[in-house]
């Protein structure tokens, strides 16, 4: 299935062909994902919503090359991410992709400077220049004066604009972000999402959100609906 969407000059980041995913429960294959196909450009906002179980993760996941996919093909820029082997797969993420979950997933022993500072630690930079990056990308996000505190010490709020400034900080092409804010209060969430958007828009990054809330996902550009392991375009 194709889904046909407005034109877009920008460049193709990544490019979706026919891919579907199974997974086996005892003796029965149960498709999750079933021919799906999009293209995402840079700069896109793109929201997928869909009921609980309709594999919205699974998606995110696949599109990460974190996962294999069954039919298919997945393109991120030139690159068959579907098809390299898994040291190539890391590096492609870690050089193009940025991912935020509905729970932090902060490594609950180091400061919310160093959890900033470990996806450029792979890179070869010195640590006074990852530091430097990682402290800015926290005060970007409204946290100078949290950088030495570890994720039990700061609110829901600042434990995920840690994990946005964690994800940005590599100043990716695309974030994939699940559920990014379905942990925290109403008013909460709206200002993380807002904070996550003016960045995404600062950074020129595109972001695909997984979200149940339709007042945020009508902020974006495209919205998604996954139904019976199709992907539809809806209007915004
Ligand atoms: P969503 O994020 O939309 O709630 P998921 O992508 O988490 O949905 O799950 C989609 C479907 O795939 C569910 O029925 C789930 O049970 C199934 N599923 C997800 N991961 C696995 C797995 N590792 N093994 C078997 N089934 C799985
Ligand atoms: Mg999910």
């Amino acid at each position: 299935m194709s889904v046909d969407r407005k034109d877009n000059t920008n460049a193709t980041l990544l490019d979706v062909t026919s891919i579907s995913k199974r997974y086996h429960d005892g003796d029965i294959d149960v498709t999750v994902l079933n021919d799906i196909s999009f293209q995402v450009h840079e700069s896109d906002q793109i929201a997928i919503v869909g009921a609980s179980g309709s594999g919205k993760s699974t998606l995110l996941q696949l599109l990460a090359g974190l996962d294999s996919i069954n039919d298919g093909q997945i393109k991120l820029y030139d690159d068959v991410l579907s098809e390299v082997c898994s040291q190539q797969a890391d590096k492609l993420r870690n050089k193009h992709l940025g991912f935020i979950y509905q729970f932090h997933h902060l490594l609950p022993e180091f400061t919310a400077l160093e959890n900033v500072m470990m996806p450029l630690m792979v890179r070869a930079m010195s640590v006074g220049m990852v530091r430097q990056q990682a402290s800015e990308m926290l005060v970007t996000m409204g946290l100078e004066n949290r950088l030495n505190h570890k994720p039990s010490e700061l609110s829901g709020g600042e434990r995920q604009r840690v994990a946005i400034a964690r994800a940005l900080v590599t100043q990716p092409k695309l974030i994939l972000a699940d559920e990014p804010t379905g942990n925290l209060d109403r008013k909460t969430a709206m200002q993380v999402f807002d904070q996550m958007m003016e960045m995404n828009q600062v950074l020129n990054t595109a972001l695909i959100m997984v979200t149940h809330d339709l007042t945020l996902a009508q902020r974006m550009t495209d919205i998604y609906e996954l139904e019976d392991g199709r992907l539809k375009l809806t209007s915004p």
